[in-house]
């Protein structure tokens, strides 16, 4: 495993070249496909690194803001990887990621490296992976932690999987829209890191949230929990970075009404794709299971709250004396 890291001065982009990167942006061109929340920000990114990006999705207003943001939007998918050194994606789901491979492998040039930051199945991406060196290419999973305003400052947490010199390749281009990147094993296994640590974050929410709902109950302050809890040992990153009550730490999406952030609806996919990895790989992790069925409930009802908000269903849920 390898780790990298960087501050602005020492961006820089990548051109391939017979497998090796040279550190040169302008050279390089990106076709960067799914312009969303994280995509549209992620390439803006890389237009300003230097890279040459030509850009897709099928959304107008998505093409529309890259335009402003100083890529050249292609009129398909196919037309932005036929001329593509590296093929970056950036979509809702595996089964988006598979079709739109099936669609572009054969118009790209080969031994093109395609690189897919999306959240999808591990079993997904190794299937990517093995189309795309059935085609005679190359591939990354690169899966991001940050969200939105990670994507926007370009300090992403990258977790990649694929092979070492693959990684080597795609180092420049995602220091530019990260700041620390992580090469965590073989094709599939960037994405195993991804699901390990939401479902652990969705996890301690939920703890975190009954302790709060406990402690409410017990006459506890939220100002008086946090002092404690803080720097003892239930002490999180879901507490101290997070906290899902207003108050003690001003910029958590609690103190914003629970705009997300990092909506529900998300939180509910990766512990679906944790679950699916739970059972897929015989694991007994029941509390893994329990909280894909918590965040699945919650999801029907507030799926554009920021996923902190769960204290609010757990504390409507624990309403009266004793349940
Ligand atoms: P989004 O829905 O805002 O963006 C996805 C984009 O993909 C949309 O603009 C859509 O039009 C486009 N798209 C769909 N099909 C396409 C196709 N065939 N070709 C090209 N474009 C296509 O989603 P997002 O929030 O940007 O998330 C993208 C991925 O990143 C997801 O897998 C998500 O789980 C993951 N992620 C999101 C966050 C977050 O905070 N939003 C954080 C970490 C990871």
């Amino acid at each position: 495993m390898s780790t990298a890291s960087h501050s602005d001065s020492v961006r820089g982009g990548g051109r391939v070249t017979g497998g090796r990167t040279e550190n040169n942006s302008a050279a390089t061109k990106v076709a960067f496909l799914g312009l969303g929340h994280m995509g549209g920000p992620m390439a803006a990114n890389l237009v300003r690194a230097g890279y040459e990006v030509l850009a897709f999705d099928p959304v107008p207003a998505a093409q529309d803001q890259a335009r402003r943001d100083g890529a050249t939007v292609a009129e398909t998918a196919g037309s932005a990887v036929a001329e593509a050194d590296i093929v970056v994606t950036m979509l809702p789901n595996g089964r988006i990621v598979l079709d739109l491979y099936g669609e572009v492998l054969s118009a790209a040039k080969p031994g093109t490296l395609f690189v897919d930051c999306s959240t999808i199945d591990v079993a997904d991406a190794q299937e990517a992976a093995k189309l795309a060196a059935a085609a005679g290419h190359r591939a990354l999973d690169a899966p991001v932690s940050g969200g939105v305003a990670g994507a926007t400052a370009g300090t992403l947490t990258f977790m990649a999987g694929g092979a070492a010199e693959d990684f080597a390749d795609a180092l420049p281009l995602l220091e530019v829209m990260g700041g620390k990147v992580v090469h965590c094993g073989p094709a599939g296994v960037g994405q195993a890191a991804k699901i390990c640590n939401n479902m652990l974050l969705g996890i301690s929410m939920i703890g975190l949230s009954e302790a709060i709902v406990l402690g409410e109950k017990l006459g506890l302050t939220h100002d008086k929990f946090f002092d404690v809890v803080s720097t003892a040992s239930g002490q999180s990153w879901a507490l101290t970075s997070y906290c899902p009550v207003p108050g003690p730490v001003p910029a958590s999406p609690a103190n914003n009404d629970y705009q997300p952030g990092f909506a529900t609806a998300l939180m509910t996919k990766d512990l679906g794709l944790a679950a699916n990895a739970l059972r897929g790989n015989g694991v007994d992790g029941q509390i893994g299971l329990l909280a894909a069925e918590i965040y699945a409930r919650y999801n029907q009802d507030e799926a554009g709250k920021d996923f902190s908000a769960i204290v609010t269903d757990i504390r409507k849920r624990s309403e009266g004396e004793q349940l």
